[in-house]
């Protein structure tokens, strides 16, 4: 902790040579203010321009050096003009491609001359060849040039070429290997020892610069202990952060929700059944929660049908009768629907009050709204983000629902406690999610939360037979739905499309609505997707529910929470583009019924060997823990969280999925800082999470 070392990490990237005001504020734009922020900001890849590799031995993808003379060169005139330039080692061959070049370059490459040349190999119609390389006349003793590490590939932006990364970096380096003390090391020397990690230093170093010798494999794979090494003190950095956030949010006051417990007692009578014990006891831990002076922040996290919904229903009941109001938000205008349709069947008859509020609720409907709400004269607001949208007042809020969480960040997180009632008490929150995460996933990326699992399922459910069938066979899966439907029962069909905007999907949805309707004429086929209007889906769904309609075609906005429990058979189209997580998720609207359900996988052939063992995973487990590991081994942490749309959790070196064994180390880790090295929790946050962080400010 000397000056000198401190002086280093807070030196701006203007105190390099050669960087000025320009190219400092291009830096900052990408977050880079500090030469600190330099040496963070770590290669993707490297580049092996440490030896000449004989021709005979390339293999299309690898990046080489290669050195022969030139034998020969013409201008092709195909598809596109390009200049080739055959060149030869003495034992094999290769054509440098080029597509932009000038007439002076190309009289410059006569045959004889004896060419360097670094590019990526690729299979050529003739032979092997490099497209563009980079490329220069041998010297008679070069040797010596060829660079002594491997070279570095960084992440970048337009403007920034590999040239100047290296050469920031370079400077940098210099910087840092100048200065007797080099980085902060702010993990104790106690825990690098324990879980032998290596010095920041040399890790640093080694990333920018790998010897020539360095293990390329494990670098690529983030296993080399340089990246460990980094990952651990990042993910120590990501708890600590949370951490904070956590502990500030214990600071803040929230209303003590005590409430008599008779509208809860009216709701559980009502009810067609009783709650199963894993119910009961999340319920416990919310109201314990709800009675202190502290913001509770609880996730609860329960499979598909665990019967989340009542349980929410409860808690708000709590917040009522202590007088005050809650909001209940969910991610999709149809789900939200949903829920106001059951709170409205639950709650009304106990003399609730319950508004709605959407984007599409405007003018004169939505001032009498935010009236009612800001007069205390409502006690549940149900609706979409539209609930915190700026000019949204609360009465008293007390308690905030959200549902589905894993379509939310941690950012619309922060913005509900900000919208506390008045007396700067801030309400309380509860998250609900269907996602299954394993548990040391959920506390590392939720580590700000507390966590109850409903982790079991109401009795008398049938488990969902799944089925894989080639799209082939479509027209026997229609004639499956016309019988199941002739007895009475109800299906999905569900169109997946990889159409990116949400307009040809719905296009897409629609066709397939008018040729099931010409294939099962007879049959009520209904239609919703995310275009329609509100009404519209209102109207389609209760006639779903109601059975007048039986065969109900949708895009996945029916994914969560849709329960309609006659529903028994359930046809996914092309099931391959989806992550397994969704499809249990969309599975999870059959089998909610007494009856035998069934759901068909209609992919399109042909299935690459990892979609088949992707998809069987399904037909072979209902389990949605089981599932969501498979899936986070498939597809990575960042996706089935969900964290990929909202930009959260983005790690520059740790990677939750692949560093799993880190995790509970690196709580251990942050509990130790907490409390034996307080003065280092800042720098952690501030060197890993930066100005990004806006915990800070909270
Ligand atoms: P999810 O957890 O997926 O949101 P829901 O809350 O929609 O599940 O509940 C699924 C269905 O199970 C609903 O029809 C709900 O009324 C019913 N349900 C909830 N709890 C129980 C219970 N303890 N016993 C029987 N049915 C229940
Ligand atoms: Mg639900």
């Amino acid at each position: 902790m000397t000056r000198q070392s401190d002086a280093l990490s807070a030196l701006p990237v203007t105190a390099l040579k050669g960087v000025g005001p320009k190219s400092a504020e291009r830096l900052a734009r990408l977050g880079i203010r500090q030469v600190q922020d330099i040496l963070f900001h770590l290669p993707l890849r490297y580049q092996d321009r440490t030896r000449v590799t004989p021709m005979a031995v390339l293999r299309p993808g690898d990046e080489v050096v290669v050195e022969g003379e030139v034998e020969h060169v013409e201008i092709r005139f195909g598809r596109r003009r390009s200049l080739l330039v055959h060149l030869s080692d003495g034992g094999s061959r290769v054509i440098l491609r080029f597509f932009h070049f000038s007439a002076a370059q190309k009289n410059a490459l006569k045959p004889g001359l004896v060419l360097r040349c670094f590019g990526e190999v690729r299979n050529g119609p003739a032979c092997l060849e490099l497209i563009h390389p980079e490329y220069r006349l041998a010297g008679e003793n070069d040797p010596e040039v060829l660079e002594e590490t491997l070279t570095p590939v960084y992440p970048t932006t337009e403007g920034m070429h590999q040239i100047s990364w290296r050469d920031l970096t370079g400077k940098a380096l210099e910087l840092l290997q100048g200065s007797d003390q080099g980085l902060q090391e702010w993990l104790p020397p106690a825990l690098l020892q324990e879980f032998s990690l290596m010095e920041l230093t040399a890790a640093i170093c080694y990333l920018h610069r790998p010897p020539r010798d360095a293990e390329q494999q494990l670098l690529l794979d983030g296993v080399h202990p340089a990246q460990q090494r980094l990952a651990f003190e990042e993910l120590v950095a990501h708890q600590l952060s949370l951490r904070q956030a956590r502990q500030l949010q214990r600071r803040k006051q929230a209303p003590r929700l005590m409430g008599d417990g008779k509208l809860r007692q009216q709701l559980a009578q009502a009810l067609p059944f009783t709650l199963t014990g894993a119910q009961q006891r999340v319920l416990g831990e919310i109201a314990a929660d709800l009675q202190q002076a502290t913001p509770m922040l609880r996730l609860v996290q329960g499979d598909v049908g665990s019967g989340k919904t009542i349980v929410a229903a409860l808690a708000a009941l709590q917040a009522m009768e202590a007088g005050f109001q809650v909001a209940l938000m969910a991610p999709t205008e149809l789900l939200a629907e949903q829920h106001l349709k059951n709170f409205l069947h639950w709650l009304e008859p106990l003399g609730v009050r319950v508004g709605w509020l959407s984007g599409r609720v405007k003018g004169k409907a939505r001032q009498a709204l935010l009236q009612q709400l800001a007069d205390g004269d409502l006690s549940l607001l149900v609706g979409t983000q539209a609930l915190f949208q700026e000019d949204v007042r609360y009465h008293s809020l007390g308690l905030v629902i959200v549902d589905e969480q894993h379509r939310f960040g941690v950012h619309q997180r922060l913005a509900l406690r900000e919208k506390g009632g008045s007396d700067r008490l801030i309400p309380h929150q509860l998250i609900m999610t269907a996602t299954p995460i394993p548990r040391s996933l959920a506390m590392t990326a939720y580590a700000d939360l507390d966590l109850s699992v409903i982790d079991e399922l109401p009795p008398g459910r049938t488990p969902v037979q799944t089925l894989l069938v080639s799209d082939a066979r479509r027209e026997e899966i229609i004639q499956r739905v016309r019988s199941a439907c002739a007895r009475g029962r109800q299906a999905y069909w569900v169109c997946t499309l990889i159409e990116e905007s949400e307009a040809l999907q719905c296009q897409a949805a629609e066709e397939v609505a008018q040729q099931l309707r010409q294939a099962l004429q007879g049959l009520q086929v209904g239609l919703v997707h995310g275009r329609m209007s509100a009404a519209d889906k209102e109207q389609v769904m209760t006639a779903f529910k109601a059975g007048e309609v039986q065969l109900l075609v949708a895009t996945t906005v029916i994914e969560v929470g849709v329960d309609v429990p006659n529903a028994s058979l359930m046809i996914i189209e092309n099931p391959e583009r989806l992550g397994l997580s969704q499809l249990h998720q969309l599975r999870g609207r059959v089998g909610r019924g007494g009856v035998e359900s069934h759901c068909v996988l209609m992919y399109h052939p042909p299935l690459g060997r990892q979609a088949r063992e992707r998809l069987a995973v399904l037909r072979e487990s209902s389990d949605g823990f089981v599932i969501a590991r498979k899936d986070l081994q498939l597809r990575g942490p960042g996706e089935v969280l969900g964290v990929r749309q909202t930009g959260e959790m983005q790690f520059r070196v740790a990677d939750i999925l692949r560093d799993q064994s880190l995790l509970d180390a690196s709580r251990q880790a942050a509990d130790r800082l907490l409390a034996e090295h307080p003065e280092s929790v800042q720098p952690l946050v501030n060197r890993w999470l930066g100005v990004n962080t806006r915990y800070a400010g909270v």
